[in-house]
């Protein structure tokens, strides 16, 4: 067992997060407040090679394995204070690179991974409906066959990156009687025709992160579009919600990191009572709980990140790690708004955003509830 990352992922995590330090922070408090994505650090990141990183060389990806992936996400959580554009980036690289490099024909990966990986284009999936949440594969939009190509129609909802989408994975049902089995995954592009990018949603957090409707109406696409076959719907979902549970809390432990470093500060800047705030126990053993919570994180993150790169399924593994990471997330957010007092609740301080930011943990990529009924379930029940 080794701990320790190699000199070369140290190096480039080093690398990470200087860039995102410097590049990605500006204008930080309005762009929440206008719920405003950048696109501009979209392209940046393409140029540094983050959208790249764990696609194949020989489509243009970086080709990194998946524990310097991580360490890579990880960094971007620590160095940049724009969790929803990092919750783009991860959605993005999660629910299209991932499932075109695993899954795409060899026409698939030629013609969208270079442009998904250049910052050209943005990428999202849509499986969510306004009736099938949890219970994803009772998704109602249908895809039926016509001649050489597919006909679209449904409603999806809560798709991240909608509004600048380019590459949509729509999730769809060829038959309901071979329910889940007839669940299909096909590639639609911006522009086609029946493809409605419907009203913009607000949030609570995640504010630079877009997320819309979409509407599928006799929205027709050529049969070579369907990602791999008919029925492999729950194999790419699963392929996708396995990478994006295990890398978007990579960038959550950066920023819990984040967060507890500005509290030591303050803890040790701000003083009551002819003391600093740090020496109080009470404000102490919060700042000891947020690092037992990051460093439990690692251990759990980093064990189903090494499965992944022995070519292993960590169904079980990426569960727990998302559960435990997104509640510890919100957990330490809130000490940290406590630890700050009056000033951590105000907008200036940009504590109180990071937590808006967590509650959204324990909702996407499968609720904690349903973490746990994915964990009870392997274990019979
Ligand atoms: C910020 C954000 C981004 C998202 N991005 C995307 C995206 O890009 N693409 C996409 O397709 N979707 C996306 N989603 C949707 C997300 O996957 C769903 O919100 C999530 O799966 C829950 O579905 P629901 O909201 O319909 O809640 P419901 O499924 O209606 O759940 C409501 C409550 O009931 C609980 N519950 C449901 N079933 C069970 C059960 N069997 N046992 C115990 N409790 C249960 C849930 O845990 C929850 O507490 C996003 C959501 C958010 C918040």
């Amino acid at each position: 067992m080794d701990f320790a990352w190699t000199d070369e992922q140290a190096a480039f995590r080093k690398e990470v997060i200087r860039f995102a330090q410097q590049e990605l922070n500006d204008d930080m408090i309005r762009r929440d407040h206008d719920s405003e994505f950048s696109r501009s650090h979209w392209n940046k990141c393409a140029d540094f090679g983050i959208q790249g990183l764990p696609v194949p060389q020989e489509y243009g990806g970086g080709g990194a394995d998946t524990l310097t992936t991580l360490c890579a996400l990880e960094a971007l959580g620590y160095g940049c204070r724009d969790n929803g554009f990092l919750f783009s980036l991860n959605a993005h690289m999660w629910t299209t690179e991932i499932p075109i490099t695993a899954f795409g024909s060899e026409a698939q990966k030629r013609r969208y991974l270079p442009k998904l990986i250049s910052g050209e284009w943005i990428g999202l999936h849509a499986m969510t409906e306004p009736g099938a949440g949890s219970d994803a594969y009772s998704l109602r939009t249908r895809a039926a066959r016509k001649g050489n190509c597919y006909v679209l129609n449904g409603t999806k909802t809560f798709a991240t990156n909608a509004e600048h989408g380019d590459l949509f994975i729509i999730f769809a049902n060829v038959d309901p009687d071979l329910n889940p089995n007839g669940v299909s995954a096909f590639l639609v592009e911006k522009g086609t025709p029946g493809l409605i990018v419907g009203k913009k949603l607000h949030k609570m957090g995640l504010r630079t992160s877009p997320i819309g409707e979409i509407a599928l109406v006799d929205c027709e696409i050529p049969a070579e579009n369907l990602l791999d076959k008919e029925g492999s719907g729950q194999a790419i979902f699963t392929t996708s919600m396995e990478w994006e549970r295990t890398c978007i809390m990579a960038s959550h432990l950066g920023m819990m990191q984040r967060v507890m470093e500005t509290c030591i500060k303050y803890a040790r800047e701000r003083s009551q009572f002819g003391q600093p705030i740090g020496k109080f126990s009470a404000i102490g053993n919060k700042i000891a709980d947020m690092d037992v919570r990051l460093e439990t994180g690692r251990l759990l993150l980093y064990k189903a990140a090494w499965l992944k790169s022995q070519g292993r399924h960590p169904l079980r593994e990426s569960s727990i790690a998302k559960l435990y990471v997104s509640e510890a997330c919100i957990q330490s957010c809130l000490d940290a708004i406590q630890i700050h007092g009056g000033y951590g609740y105000m907008t200036d301080y940009q504590i109180e955003r990071e937590l808006r930011d967590a509650v959204a943990g324990k909702i996407y990529s499968g609720t904690s509830e349903i973490q746990r009924v994915i964990i009870a379930g392997l274990h019979g029940f």
